[in-house]
C-alpha cells in the first residue's frame, strides 16, 4: 500500500486528468441526451475549457522566449550548432518515415477507391491559399517585421444573429490562413439563433520568435561578461514561467473536463464518421504504428533504454495534446514531463522542444499524405510514381509549415493537393472529421518531439559532459 501511495502522489495530476476525461465524456453524453441546451448555453458550458486554453496560450510566449534564449546561450555556439543539426536530422528523418508509412497504408488500404467524391458531402468552404503563397508565408513568418506584433494574439469573437432564412454553414470553414470554427449553431430552433464565430489565428508567430531568439541567444551567449545580465534575466524568467505552468496544471483537470464535454455536445453530424470510416481508420492506424512501433524503435536503437517507460513519462503531455489539438499550447506540459519525469537535460529540451513543436510534426505529415492520396482516390485519379513523390515532398513541407494550432494541417493540405493538380476545394470533403483526427495527430506530433529530446540528448552526451566539466572548472577558478 506504501507503493500505491507513492504512485498516487507522483502521478496525481495524470490520474486527475484521466478521471476528468472520463467524467467529461460521461457528462457530455448525458447533457447531449437530456440537457436540451440552447446554442448560447453550450458556449457557457464550454467556458471553463475556454479558460484553460487561454491560460495555456498565455504562457506560450514567455515560455518560448525564455527557454530558447537561455537554451542557446547556455551552449557555446559550436555545441549548439551540433545539437541543432542533430535535432534537424532527427526531425527530418522521422517526418519522412511518417510520410512513407502513410503512403504505404493508404495505397494498400485504398479507403477512397470504393466511393466517389460525390458520395461525401462537402462541408465548409475552400481556403484561399496556393502552394506558393503557403511556402512564401512560411519563410515570411521566420522574419516578422515587428517583434512586438509577432507576439500578439488576435482573438476575436463575434456573435451574429442568424436570420431564419439564412442557412448556417456547416461545422467549420477555413478562411485565408486561419481556421474559423463555428462554435455553435442550430438548424432546428429558429427562434433565437446565434452563431458565434471564433477567429483563431496563430496568435503568436512562434516560428518568427524562435528564429529571433535563436540569434539573440547566440549573440548574448558570446558577449561574455556584458551579456551575462541578459542571460541571467531570461534564466529567471524561465524559472518563473515554469512555476506559473505549475499553477495552470492545477486547473487543467477542470478545464479538460468541460472541453471534452463541450465538444461532445457540439458535434452534430456523426453520420459522416461512417462514410469516412475507412479513411479515418487508415490515418489512425498509421499514427498508431508510427507512435507504438517506429518512434520507440528509433529511440531504443539510439538510446538503449525502454521507450515505453519514456513515453509513459510523457503521458500527461500526450493526453493534453489529445484534448486540445495544439502542440504549441501543449508545450508547457511537454516541458514539464520531459524535464521532471524523464529527466532530460534542460539544455536539450529548451532547444529541441520549442523548435520541434513548430516544425517537427510526424503526425501531421502522415495525415497529409494519407489525405491527399485518399482525395485522389475519391476523384478516380491514378497516381503515378512521380505524383506519389510529389505528395511525399509537399506533405513534408506542409507539416513544417503548419503551425502548432488546431487544424493547421488542414490548411496546409492545400499545398499538397494543388501540387498534384487535385482540386483544392476537396479539403472540404474531410473537414467534418478533421477535428477528431487533429487530436490524434497532435498527440503523435508531441510524442515525436519528446523522443527527439531523449535521442538528441544521448547523441550529444559527450559535448554536454565536456561543458559540465569546464563549467565546474569555471566555478572553482573563476579567473
Ligand atoms: N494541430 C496540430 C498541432 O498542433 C497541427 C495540425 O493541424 O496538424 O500539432
Amino acid at each position: 500500500s506504501c507503493n500505491c501511495k507513492r504512485i498516487l502522489r507522483d502521478n496525481w495530476l495524470l490520474i486527475a486528468t484521466v478521471v476528468s476525461v472520463v467524467l467529461g465524456i460521461g457528462l457530455g453524453v448525458l447533457v447531449r441526451e437530456h440537457g436540451n441546451l440552447s446554442n448560447l448555453d453550450k458556449i457557457y458550458f464550454s467556458f471553463p475549457g475556454e479558460i484553460l486554453m487561454r491560460m495555456l496560450k498565455l504562457i506560450i510566449l514567455p515560455l518560448i522566449v525564455s527557454s530558447m534564449i537561455t537554451g542557446v546561450a547556455a551552449l557555446d555556439s559550436n555545441v549548439s550548432g551540433k545539437i541543432g543539426l542533430r535535432a534537424i536530422v532527427y526531425y527530418f528523418c522521422t517526418t519522412v518515415i511518417a510520410v512513407i508509412l502513410g503512403i504505404v497504408l493508404v495505397v494498400t488500404i485504398k479507403p477512397g477507391v470504393s466511393q466517389s467524391a460525390d458520395d461525401i458531402d462537402r462541408t465548409g468552404s475552400t481556403p484561399e491559399v496556393t502552394t506558393v503563397d503557403a511556402l512564401l508565408d512560411l519563410v515570411r513568418n521566420m522574419f516578422p517585421e515587428n517583434l512586438v506584433q509577432a507576439c500578439f494574439q488576435q482573438f476575436k469573437t463575434k456573435r451574429e444573429e442568424l436570420k431564419p432564412s439564412k442557412q448556417p454553414d456547416k461545422n467549420s470553414t477555413v478562411e485565408g490562413n486561419y481556421t474559423i470554427e463555428l462554435l455553435s449553431m442550430d438548424q432546428e430552433n429558429k427562434t433565437k439563433e446565434y452563431k458565434i464565430v471564433g477567429l483563431y489565428t496563430d496568435g503568436v508567430n512562434v516560428l518568427g520568435l524562435i528564429v529571433f531568439c535563436l540569434v539573440f541567444g547566440i549573440v548574448i551567449g558570446k558577449m561574455g561578461e556584458k551579456g551575462q545580465v541578459l542571460v541571467d534575466f531570461f534564466d529567471a524568467l524561465n524559472d518563473a514561467t515554469m512555476q506559473i505552468v505549475q499553477i495552470i496544471m492545477w486547473y487543467m483537470p477542470i478545464g479538460i473536463l468541460f472541453l471534452i464535454a463541450g465538444k461532445i455536445i457540439e458535434v452534430n453530424d456523426w453520420e459522416i464518421f461512417r462514410k469516412l470510416g475507412l479513411y479515418m481508420a487508415t490515418v489512425l492506424s498509421g499514427l498508431a504504428i508510427h507512435s507504438v512501433i517506429i518512434l520507440p524503435l528509433i529511440y531504443f536503437i539510439v538510446v538503449r533504454k525502454n521507450p515505453f517507460r519514456f513515453a509513459m513519462g510523457m503521458a500527461q503531455a500526450l493526453l493534453t495534446a489529445l484534448m486540445i489539438s495544439s502542440s504549441s499550447a501543449t508545450l508547457p506540459v511537454t516541458f514539464r514531463c520531459a524535464e521532471e519525469k524523464n529527466r532530460v537535460d534542460k539544455r536539450i529540451t529548451r532547444f529541441v522542444l520549442p523548435v520541434g513543436a513548430t516544425i517537427n510534426m510526424d503526425g501531421t505529415a502522415l495525415y497529409e499524405a494519407v489525405a491527399a492520396v485518399f482525395i485522389a482516390q475519391l476523384n478516380d485519379m491514378n497516381l503515378d510514381v512521380g505524383q506519389i513523390v510529389t505528395i511525399s515532398v509537399t506533405a513534408t513541407a506542409a507539416s513544417v509549415g503548419a503551425a502548432g494550432v488546431p487544424q493547421a494541417g488542414l490548411v496546409t493540405m492545400v499545398i499538397v493537393l494543388s501540387a498534384v493538380g487535385l482540386p483544392a476545394e476537396d479539403v472540404t470533403l474531410i473537414i467534418a472529421v478533421d477535428w477528431l483526427l487533429d487530436r490524434f495527430r497532435t498527440m503523435v506530433n508531441v510524442l515525436g518531439d519528446a523522443f527527439g529530446t531523449g535521442i538528441v540528448e544521448k547523441l550529444s552526451r559527450r559535448e554536454l559532459e565536456k561543458m559540465d566539466v569546464s563549467s565546474q572548472v569555471n566555478i572553482a577558478n573563476p579567473f
